[in-house]
């Protein structure tokens, strides 16, 4: 029995060194960074031409929100307190090698204003415009801006019967924080007030996941000062590693991921059948990849 009493201790030392021990883990973005950068911008004109080549120059990358009905026209639009304006739709053909690096996103077939129209034709000018986008690029349409930013929780339930994941509305929130509800998802501001976010953005030192999201026209950098402002931001912003760039589309898949986490019993277990996640340990970038698990106790930033 003596002996016992000398023997157990030490053996059980053994298997405690043997043991990965569970430990805390910090979600992180793909490329490692915390913050990403969103650039949502709205109805498809040409103009979106020379958005696209800045966004290029500074490795960010834009959600472009199309009405594919529209697309190939050129309109005369009445507006609010300002001269008439020739809005000039970018053509079909065109879409593939324009938006190249970029996300293509649906706006509405034809910029219906949601708030006055049936649940019906809402349905139908949402999924025409997904199919149409898809035919024209062969790519799956996942995300959207409400035309006119018109919305609100029934539209958007609605929208999440179509297999859109997320849609964008226009009312600011000022914030960096990640959304509550993707389907009526409120961006941190519109462009012409990003300037004036973008330092605090940079500095900040977050602890949970954070999110820039900014959207607006390329139509409106008609006026030079706009540009300029709009070029001043991009040097800012763009061309960081500590920033990704993200579409819409793609934020969402992942950040959706991370809500799925299941963490149980000193396990991290990433449940989602599409997307691996990734995490921080020990100062190293890790990958979960799908179906798999990790010890880990807790996740430091959820
Ligand atoms: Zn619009």
């Amino acid at each position: 029995m003596k002996s016992y009493a000398i023997f157990y201790p030490l053996i059980f030392v053994v298997v405690q060194g043997c043991a990965p021990r569970p430990a805390n883990i910090e979600l992180v973005y793909p490329n490692g960074a915390k913050k990403a950068l969103i650039m949502s911008y709205d109805d498809g004109l040409v103009q979106d031409v020379q958005l696209i080549s800045l966004f290029n120059q500074h490795n960010i990358k834009g959600t472009f929100n199309l009405n594919s009905g529209l697309l190939g026209q050129t309109n005369t639009w009445k507006r609010y307190n300002a001269p008439d304006m020739v809005a000039t739709y970018v053509s079909k053909d065109s879409l593939v090698s324009m938006y190249a690096h970029h996300e293509i996103a649906a706006h509405g077939y034809t910029h219906l204003n949601f708030a006055a129209a049936s649940d019906s034709a809402i349905y139908n000018e949402i999924v025409t415009d997904m199919r149409q986008l898809n035919k024209l690029t062969n790519r799956g349409i996942v995300s959207m801006a409400y035309p006119f930013g018109s919305s609100n929780e029934r539209i958007a339930q609605l929208a999440g019967t179509t297999g859109i994941t997320n849609a964008r509305t226009v009312a600011s929130t000022l914030s960096f924080a990640l959304p509550n509800n993707f389907l009526l998802w409120h961006p941190t501001c519109h462009d012409s007030v990003a300037n004036d976010l973008a330092m605090e953005f940079l500095t900040m030192s977050n602890t949970k996941l954070a999110v820039f999201h900014v959207w607006g026209h390329s139509w409106e950098f008609d006026d030079l000062k706009r540009w300029d402002s709009m070029v001043s931001f991009c040097n800012t912003i763009g061309n960081r590693n500590d920033i990704w760039y993200a579409g819409a589309g793609e934020f969402t898949a992942y950040v959706t991921a991370l809500n799925n986490l299941v963490v149980s019993d000193g396990f991290v277990y990433n449940s989602s059948l599409h997307q691996s996640v990734w995490y921080k340990r020990g100062g190293r970038i890790r990958e979960l990849l799908i179906g798999k698990r990790i010890r880990a106790k807790t996740i430091a930033n959820l």
